[in-house]
């Protein structure tokens, strides 16, 4: 395959009847409509003065139109931004000036979200056969160099804006059908499955393991609009066979099972669920592979290596928290001299999975990128005898208290076993040439856990310089659609409690 639109092909010729999406509304669509869909697609862009290299920006919450403009550009070698509903007016209009698009889609008939943001564009309503979105065309929109062959560019994502702004990635045909057969390998994926997809297509981690692992192997994937445990729960009752989500989802998902003791899962078609895009909590992990019987699988990447860099095997019950061995193709290294112990260093990879480039940022990308290929993860990790990679923290994130290393997804991970945390972060901030431990627990309900019995609680299971100099006991945490946590938000969004 040159193009990511290609991928489907092959299931429109040999299974057209067999089901591709299942639209947020229940709505079956087989591998023949998605094909007709998509010619619509192309058409209505093109329509509307979209031509190679132009950028076709995507307002969306998950749905069936998501899907076929990504493809839709892809047919015209436009460029999808996907990006999503819930972020602020704001936040989209940077994406917007940024990225330039020819035209703009917004999913409104799914997104109340979207629809505010079409409203306040002007965008014009239109009926299509994956439902009735709004459109908006700008004149500004310039077309970048048109490349043939799969160095394309297929889509930008923006990143998370967990350490700061969203930057845009640019992957190519080449990132995504690659990141289609990596996503396949690691879980097996076969026609057959029926793929549970809650995570954001406007993320990097949607994008490849559903939408892409789907279009190759032909697997049908079932879109939710966006997470809601009870919907979760439902559909692994109507038999999803595999759940890729952030590590969030699965906790909220175990919380909801408690709260309607439900201990164990009762299907039995579920073979693979998977945590991704943040650090798997250890305790997390027990309790979900309590409940699905199945080993929760780690899997880790970012937006600017196409999802996948690594992958475990574990089987069930394997208390190992690492992030397994490189994928197949994929190369991975420590840069040693970055960060301050013995056997930690920057976690480096190169291969088919690295990005084309920040858009419109060549020093970022030169930073990013090493002159021999590598991409600098800006991630701390280790690898142990077995090859096996360790995610300890993000350079960025690290504490340094008292000249010792705090590394937060450890202090995260004492509160998170608290039976009372649902989640919690945990950042440093400087006060006087010194770093303070700063804990936000999110609980779940008022009342169940005081700040000094979680302090008391940690302080068993963590040294003094890594215990909290303060906890704080909130009701909700700044996330990304995904459920990822917003940290460099944090200290602004909390400053009148912090003082
Ligand atoms: P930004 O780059 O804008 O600050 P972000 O890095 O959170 O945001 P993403 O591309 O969504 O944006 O996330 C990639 C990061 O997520 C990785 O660099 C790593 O820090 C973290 N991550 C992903 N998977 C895992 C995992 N399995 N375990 C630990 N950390 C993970
Ligand atoms: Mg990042």
């Amino acid at each position: 395959f040159t193009r990511i639109h290609q991928m489907i092909e092959p299931h429109v010729a040999d299974r057209p009847e067999a089901i591709a999406l299942v639209d947020t509304d229940g709505t079956a669509v087989n591998w023949r409509g998605y094909a007709t869909l998509i010619d619509e697609g192309a058409d209505l862009f093109a329509r509307n003065g979209v031509e190679p290299g132009d950028r076709v920006l995507v307002v969306a919450e998950n749905c069936l139109a998501v899907a076929v403009a990504v493809m839709a550009a892809s047919r015209l070698n436009a460029w999808a931004v996907p990006v999503n509903a819930r972020m602020s007016a704001d936040e989209i209009a940077r994406i917007a000036a940024h990225a330039e698009p020819r035209l703009t889609l917004y999913t409104s008939h799914v997104s109340k979200e979207a629809a505010t943001h079409a409203e306040a564009a002007g965008a014009s309503l239109v009926e299509t056969g994956f439902g009735a979105v709004h459109l908006a065309a700008t004149e500004s929109g310039a077309g970048e160099p048109v490349e043939e062959g799969n160095g394309q560019v297929a889509v930008i994502l923006y990143t998370t804006g967990t350490t700061g702004d969203p930057k845009g990635v640019m992957l190519t045909h080449g990132n995504l059908i690659f990141a289609a057969h990596a996503s396949r390998d690691l879980r097996d994926l076969t026609a057959a499955d029926h793929v549970y997809g809650a995570l954001p297509l406007t993320h990097v981690f949607g994008m490849a393991s559903m939408l892409m692992a789907s279009a190759l192997t032909g697997c049908t994937v079932e879109l939710a609009r966006r997470f809601s445990a009870e919907a979760l729960y439902q559909a692994l009752g109507r038999g999803a066979t595999v759940v890729p989500a952030v590590p969030q989802m699965h906790a909220l998902l175990m919380s909801y099972a408690a709260e309607n003791g439900h201990a164990r899962l009762g299907s039995d078609r579920l073979r693979y669920v998977s945590s991704g895009a943040a650090p798997l909590d250890p305790a997390w992990k027990r309790k979900a592979e309590a409940f699905y019987g199945l080993p929760l699988q780690n899997g880790y990447g970012m937006t600017e290596t196409t999802a996948g860099v690594s992958g475990t095997r574990n089987a069930i019950g394997d208390p190992d928290i690492s992030v397994g061995p490189p994928l197949p193709g994929v190369e991975i290294l420590l840069d040693k001299s970055v960060g301050n112990e013995p056997g930690v260093g920057e976690v480096q990879t190169r291969g088919p999975h690295i990005m084309k480039g920040y858009f419109r940022n060549p020093e970022a990308t030169a930073q990013a990128i090493t002159s021999d290929g590598f991409m600098r993860t800006g991630d701390l990790g280790r690898i142990d005898a077995e090859g096996r990679l360790h995610i300890v923290g993000r350079s960025k994130e690290l504490i340094i208290r008292g000249g010792f290393n705090v590394y937060p997804p450890e202090v995260e991970a004492a509160l998170n076993d608290h039976p009372a945390v649902v989640q919690c972060a945990v950042i440093g901030r400087t006060v006087q040439g010194d770093e303070e431990v700063l804990a936000f627990c999110q609980i779940t309900s008022p009342g169940a856990a005081t700040t000094e019995e979680l302090a008391d609680y940690v302080a068993s299971r963590l040294t003094g310089y890594k215990r909290p100099s303060r906890i704080l006991i909130v009701d909700a945490l700044p996330a990304a659609a995904t459920g990822k946590i917003l940290k460099h938000r944090l200290l602004t969004h909390f400053a009148g409690r912090l003082g």
